[in-house]
């Protein structure tokens, strides 16, 4: 995988954002508009928060920002609602708009050379899409690379975020494309997983610097296929969004056993 870059002091950063927005963007999905209320999140495209209520009643947990830095300060973030999950629960079924929450950080090293010329590949799905439409609102704004490819993994039609979006950045910029591939639903094709639908795609990624977010299979599956296909381990960059190990409770666990 890529060369890392050192992580930033933890706590390097705390301030109180409001809701402006919650929106539903699928069936399992919400998306987080926060506004700064005094301090604004100095962050690179890509980077994560650790997201908390106000009153400390929720664990924090890590999200990506799911936008470039924008002048105001707005940040904005996909949150997956996890069955029994504690956190993403308090997201969709507790928080609402003009609420108050706390936000710390920055984090991470899944982050952009902006001088980088290469083509470069974007692979999600779900809500990992968050920081690969920071670092593709990033990139496309920075005008530096040669091509830029978003294939974006989805269920159904109804699961595609930000389709319109992407169709008309793909309109306006030659240099973007944007390919959506369904695993299950019916629809025009691709249809498939993103590891499936590589070689069809491309005969080699040698020049290629690759981005892929989300789940630790998928990223895993996406990075080996992204290997097979001549991609050097050092331009792989991956993020993925393994469930916080949980406080012990009474005795600690097994080894080997996810608490
Ligand atoms: C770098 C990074 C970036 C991330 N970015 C995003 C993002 O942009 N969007 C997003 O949606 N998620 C993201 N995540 C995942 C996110 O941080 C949370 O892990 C996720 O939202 C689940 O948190 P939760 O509090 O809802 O669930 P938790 O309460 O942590 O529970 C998660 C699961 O573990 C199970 N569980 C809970 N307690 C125990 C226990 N004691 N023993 C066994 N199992 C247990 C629950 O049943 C549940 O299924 C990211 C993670 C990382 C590491």
């Amino acid at each position: 995988m890529a060369e890392e870059r050192s992580v930033p002091t933890p706590g390097s950063f705390e301030e109180p954002y409001r809701v402006a927005r919650l929106r539903r963007r699928t069936s399992v999905i919400a998306e987080l508009e926060l506004s700064p209320l005094h301090g604004e999140l100095d962050y690179q495209a890509g980077e994560y928060v650790l997201l908390e209520d106000d009153r400390g009643e929720v664990p924090p947990r890590s999200y990506s920002v799911a936008n470039a830095p924008r002048p105001d300060g707005t940040i904005s973030l996909l949150v997956t609602r996890v069955p029994d999950g504690e956190t993403s629960r308090w997201v969709h079924d507790r928080l609402r708009e003009g609420d108050t929450v706390r936000l710390s950080g920055p984090y991470g090293t899944f982050v952009d050379d902006p001088a980088s010329t290469a083509p470069a590949l974007y692979l999600a799905a779900g809500s990992g899409l968050a920081p690969i439409r920071a670092l593709l609102e990033a990139g496309l704004r920075s005008r530096a690379r040669r091509s830029l490819t978003l294939i974006f993994s989805a269920r159904t039609e109804a699961d595609v975020i930000d389709r319109a979006l992407f169709e008309r950045r793909q309109r306006d910029q030659p240099s973007f494309r944007f390919i959506r591939t369904l695993t299950r639903g019916p629809g025009q094709p691709p249809h498939g997983r993103i590891p499936a639908l590589l070689p069809s795609t491309y005969e080699s990624l040698a020049d290629h610097d690759a981005f892929i977010a989300g789940a630790p299979a998928f990223v895993v599956a996406c990075a080996a296929a992204a290997t097979a296909l001549g991609a050097r381990r050092e331009r792989i960059h991956t993020e993925e969004f393994f469930v916080e190990p949980q406080p012990w409770t009474d005795e600690p666990p097994e080894t080997g056993e996810r608490m």
